[in-house]
């Protein structure tokens, strides 16, 4: 099971929870370094769900069965990016943990550059219907039950933490979250014994990434070394 994790090198949160745009929600707005337009990372392996290029620039995810949350939440998301302009990743495409689907954006109502760029994310439990809705104090949100992104995101090692908005995030454990990259002639059973130390872990390895030592196991898959 994947760890789900922070999607930037950098942490800077410009927009926090229940304020201005997003009173009622969890919802924040990340500016990366403020830079320019920094990229946005899967935070885990998922599908994309929605594509829509023109409005808002919106981008829903959902993650390949369950994930793990440092609340100790282990389950779907259903997770929702705002603002790109110019996507890289189209709709019904399968992206792995750590591809480069998004960028920071400034979309706003159909018009590049409306808004300052900056990535606005939702994290909402299970695979909700992709789309916005306006709560009572009139903000909008994908619909279903909000995660506070400090909750549901791990902190890689890798990231820098350049304005934590003031919440508790959570660091990813150095030793947590190792993947592996299945190459030709790999099988469950050959990376059980090469990377966890016995083969007869294939069936907990299998059963960890939401399969069993029958399903097949391609060159490039990114599978979870967590059993
Ligand atoms: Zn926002």
């Amino acid at each position: 099971m994947e760890y789900l994790k922070f999607p930037m090198q950098y942490l800077r949160i410009s927009q926090g929870e229940n304020t201005g745009s997003h009173l009622g929600t969890y919802a924040m707005d990340l500016a990366g370094r403020d830079t320019g337009k920094d990229p946005v990372y899967a935070p885990c392996s998922g599908t994309v769900v929605r594509i829509r290029s023109n409005a808002n620039g919106e981008l829903y995810l959902w993650s390949d069965g369950d994930v793990r949350c440092p609340d100790g939440y282990t389950g779907p998301v259903t997770v929702t990016l705002i603002h790109d302009e110019t996507f890289n990743v189209r709709q019904g495409q399968h992206v792995v943990q750590g591809a480069h689907i998004y960028d920071e954006g400034g979309m706003g109502h159909g018009h590049p550059g409306a808004y300052g760029a900056h990535c606005h994310m939702e994290i909402v439990k299970g695979h909700v219907q992709p789309y916005q809705t306006r709560n009572a104090q009139g903000s909008w949100r994908t619909p279903g039950q909000m995660m506070h992104l400090y909750d549901a995101l791990w902190i890689g090692g890798d990231v820098a933490i350049l304005g934590d908005g003031g919440y508790p995030w959570h660091r990813l454990p150095a030793a947590a979250g190792r993947t592996y990259t299945v190459k030709a002639g790999d099988g469950w059973w050959r990376i059980a014994a090469q990377q966890l130390g016995s083969g007869s872990l294939c069936y907990k390895l299998a059963r960890a990434n939401g399969k069993t030592i029958f399903s097949a196991l391609h060159p490039g898959d990114v599978i979870s070394l967590e059993v």
